[in-house]
């Protein structure tokens, strides 16, 4: 029976066992040779010894190069070195595929992770991305545990949709008709009644609308899905296709959303520090030095919550020179959000009650008329991870709103429903999961985090 690697424990000293897995490195000698094998269940492998008492040594191991999978039956041993624990004395050795030396990419040089990317397909079988593919995979866990204990609903939201949630028209188009032949309506627009749907349809830039919809029947409810977003941006924090998710909680305003997005972020820190510590010193020691100190400090201190207005005069009378100027009413870069995070507060800020110009139709407008009740989280490396606000529950204001903003409100009569019949204070947000996974591993760049990363001009694998 095969046993993973990772499962392998002291009380298997003795044992016969038998793994399976692909070679990391190999080194040779006279009379024995060092393979270390790697299943993914964890970093470090298994290191097995080869020798006179392997059946068909040494014949076998001309045959055996890094990247050839194997399947090993031999006997655990405690290891001599001080690397690792244990390792397996190799009775013998199948070759369940042999890799080419020649044209194998990863050999045991160190590469840039640009040149990674361009082989999305064998990169997990290195050290730092089957170290971040686990650690993603932990916090998708802890994402889930978090929203059952606490008594969320997890919601499937729709991936096709005709309404643009967000209102900025960053959104793919989904259609079936042929581009080559349009059909045009009597003004020679194209007609698209004539579509799959009967209407223009998209792929979802956010489950919020529909996820209103589930809390206003269920009280709390959560997603967890794909989002599309066709903006043309190449940063290193910004994908076409990422993962959201996006709790949304029945009788609840401002306050209880900052609470819910504080405990749940400390949640998934404290989650990875306690589960994935293999993983996490191997990016506090090689991706980030401190990763681990960073995410503890986290733990350990309450978010800064503080009103955009503030953080306007704090930036306004910064010593440093940004790029962007900001005023008051101003959306704030990624340079301004890092540095209340970083330099100023060194600690996750909540920034709330932003003008409601910059924000969108949905959120509920504040007394003063100006702002809205709305909240971002800023963290150190990464600027905004969470965006999230308390909905407008008020009828008239919102239809005003949409007016002012000139939204076909036609679109919008389901969401409009809410409103009228028994309406509730709710509010929600959005985390953007690839820029959690970004600040837990301490990686630069978010087209690395996430397995087959699509970004303008790459849809590759
Ligand atoms: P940004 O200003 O950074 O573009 P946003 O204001 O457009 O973010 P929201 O619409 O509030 O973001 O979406 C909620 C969350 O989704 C963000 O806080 C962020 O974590 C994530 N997010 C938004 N756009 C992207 C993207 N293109 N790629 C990856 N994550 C994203
Ligand atoms: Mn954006």
């Amino acid at each position: 029976m095969r046993i993973r690697i990772k499962d392998i424990k002291e009380k298997d000293i003795d044992k016969i066992i038998n793994v399976k897995g692909w070679v990391r490195s190999i080194r040779n000698s006279k009379e024995f040779s060092f393979i270390v094998l790697n299943d993914g269940s964890n970093l470090a492998g298994l290191q097995i010894v080869v020798d006179q008492n392997t059946k068909d040594y040494p014949k076998i191991i001309e045959k055996i190069s890094t990247g050839c999978s194997l399947s090993i039956t031999g006997k655990l041993v405690k290891s001599p070195g001080k690397e690792q624990a244990f390792e397996l004395k190799a009775e013998s050795i199948e070759i369940l595929g042999e890799c080419d030396a020649e044209s194998y990419p990863l050999q045991k040089k160190k590469h840039t992770f640009e040149f990674l990317r361009t082989i999305a397909h064998l990169r997990p079988r290195t050290n730092t991305f089957g170290a971040i593919a686990r650690t993603r995979n932990a916090l998708a866990y802890a994402t889930h545990k978090f929203f059952q204990e606490n008594g969320f609903l997890y919601l499937n939201s729709p991936i096709i949709t005709a309404s643009d949630c967000e209102g900025a028209g960053q959104m793919f188009r989904v259609t079936t008709l042929d581009l080559e032949k349009l059909p045009k309506d009597k003004n020679g627009k194209i007609n698209f009644e004539q579509d799959f749907f009967g209407k223009s349809t998209f792929l979802t830039v956010s489950g919020q609308l529909e996820g209103e919809t589930y809390a206003c029947a269920l009280s709390d409810i959560y997603t967890f899905g794909p989002s599309f977003r066709a903006e043309n941006s190449n940063t290193s924090r910004h994908l076409a296709e990422f993962w959201m998710i996006e709790p949304e909680m029945a009788f609840a305003d401002l306050k209880d959303d900052m609470n819910c997005a504080e405990n749940y972020l400390k949640y998934c820190l404290k989650y990875v520090l306690e589960n994935c510590q293999e993983d996490m010193n191997f990016f506090d020691k090689f991706i980030q030095k401190g990763t681990i100190e960073k995410l503890q400090h986290i733990l350990n201190n309450p978010f800064e919550r503080l009103d955009y207005t503030k953080a306007i005069d704090i930036l306004k009378n910064a010593s440093k020179n940004f790029e962007y100027s900001v005023e008051w009413g101003s959306d704030l870069q990624s340079e301004h959000e890092r540095y209340l995070a970083e330099e100023y507060f060194k600690k996750p800020v909540i920034l709330i009650n932003y003008p409601q110009e910059i924000k969108s139709f949905y959120m509920k407008q504040n007394n003063d008329n100006k702002t809205v009740a709305a909240m971002d989280v800023l963290i150190a490396g990464v600027g905004e991870i969470i965006g999230g606000s308390q909905r407008e529950d008020n009828l008239d204001l919102l239809v005003k709103r949409m007016d002012e903003l000139n939204l076909p409100k036609e679109n919008y009569w389901w969401y409009l429903d809410l409103r009228k019949y028994g309406s509730v204070p709710h509010a929600g947000f959005g985390l953007g999961f690839e820029r959690l996974v970004l600040f837990v591993t301490g990686m630069e760049n978010i087209r690395d985090v996430i397995p087959f990363p699509r970004y303008p001009g790459h849809a590759e694998f």
